[in-house]
């Protein structure tokens, strides 16, 4: 094994989630989840996103998209209401206007112009439990420290290697050996840099998925020795993982615990799809795997 689950201080492997299946109450007892879409033919990312926030127990999800692209998204979706987000002034009046929009996600389609930069600093100035994936992260890679500057306690940011790279480049250089910079350095450790410097959680992705917190605390969904899913590494996954933690930190589940649980229910998703998944799969089965929970 990884020696890792009986370290006291040291990471913790993440296992099933306690309680979640359970749920009572109004709909609005279960948090209102935001996802930001992109532009027209863009917004794919966005709607599976919000599809597994209100798969995953949000009790409402509005997908918020540019103007020009609600026909096209008011086409395809049902349960999950649309709201039409011309620009990050009217965002943050959106989210001044309604304090019981409990979290947001943003950054699967947004693209990487400065749209996408005013867009995080409106959700960020709100200061709600955000995820932050995808372009909201990679519009940064010029001058991470503008990001770092107004993320808060209730951030979680989701990279994957690449932007990871982006926002943590000499974290990331000692990832890999070199005769300079001496052995390299273990994922866990990044992760654990990242988010202290971030002064947010950091999921860091892969086959094996490290979550850390500010304050040291680390989490290893560990796939190459324990659960794996493979078939993952595939288009839109990703984005569905965003939508997950969005719903759960609309639910109110702290952004660690959220990352977490998400991070687990995406791969037993993927387990009960198994290979041939495409991601729209992952929300659906959702229901399956959420059922088989205590
Ligand atoms: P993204 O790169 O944003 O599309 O996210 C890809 C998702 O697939 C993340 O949740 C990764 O942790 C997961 N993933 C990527 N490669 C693998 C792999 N080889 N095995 C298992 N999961 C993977
Ligand atoms: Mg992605």
């Amino acid at each position: 094994g990884l020696g890792m689950a009986d370290d006291p201080g040291g990471p913790s492997l993440v296992g099933p989630p306690e309680g979640l299946g359970k749920t009572d109450g109004h709909k609005y007892a279960h948090g209102h989840a935001l996802m930001l879409s992109g532009g027209v033919g863009r917004g794919g990312a966005a709607r599976m996103a919000a599809r597994a926030a209100l798969r995953v127990g949000a009790g409402l999800v509005t997908l918020g998209c540019p103007p020009a692209a609600v026909i096209e998204n008011a086409a395809q979706l049902n349960a999950i209401m649309l709201r039409p987000v011309a620009d990050a002034e009217a965002l943050s009046e959106m989210l001044s206007d309604d304090p019981r929009l409990s979290a947001v996600g943003l950054g699967p389609g947004l693209g990487t112009g400065d749209a996408t930069r005013a867009l995080v600093g409106a959700v960020l100035k709100a200061r709600r439990p955000t995820v932050l994936d995808a372009d909201a992260l990679s519009v940064f890679a010029d001058d991470p420290e503008t990001l770092f500057g107004d993320l808060h306690p209730g951030c979680v940011l989701t990279p994957h290697g690449g932007e990871f790279a982006r926002l943590f480049p000499d974290i990331a250089g000692r990832l890999a050996a070199t005769p300079e910079s001496g052995p390299a350095m273990s994922r866990i450790d990044a992760a654990t840099e990242a988010a202290a410097r971030a002064g947010c959680v950091v999921l860091l992705k892969g086959p094996d998925t490290v979550i850390a917190a500010p304050d040291g605390t680390v989490r290893v969904h560990a796939g190459r020795y324990g659960r794996a899913a493979p078939w993952l590494a595939t288009a839109g996954t990703g984005d569905v993982l965003t939508g997950l933690i969005a719903g759960l930190l609309a639910r109110g589940l702290a952004p660690g615990r959220a990352a977490a649980t998400a991070a687990w229910l995406h791969v037993e998703a993927a387990r009960r799809v198994g290979p041939g998944l495409i991601a729209e799969d992952l929300p659906e089965v959702l229901p399956a795997v959420l059922g088989g929970l205590g």
